[in-house]
């Protein structure tokens, strides 16, 4: 289940949200959890992007775009 990040224009307060692709493409209720403030906004980061995001946090820096063969297999 991936994260989404999200960044609240009201209050600056960046945050993550996880949920599955169904949710998200059903329509997250967004908002912000300090304000309550909807103006909200998705903040595409490099992380949504790796390979190894779905594993755990801690992956080894050399999985990503340049990965070596079989590091992250
Ligand atoms: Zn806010």
């Amino acid at each position: 289940m991936p994260f989404y990040d999200f960044y609240c224009e009201d209050c600056h307060l960046e945050f993550a949200i996880r949920a599955t692709i169904q949710q998200k493409e059903a329509g997250l209720r967004l908002e912000c959890p300090q304000c309550r403030g909807q103006s909200v906004r998705q903040v595409i980061t490099a992380g949504i992007l790796l390979r190894g995001q779905s594993r755990s946090t801690d992956a080894p820096t050399c999985c990503g775009p340049k990965a070596k063969p079989g590091c992250c297999s």
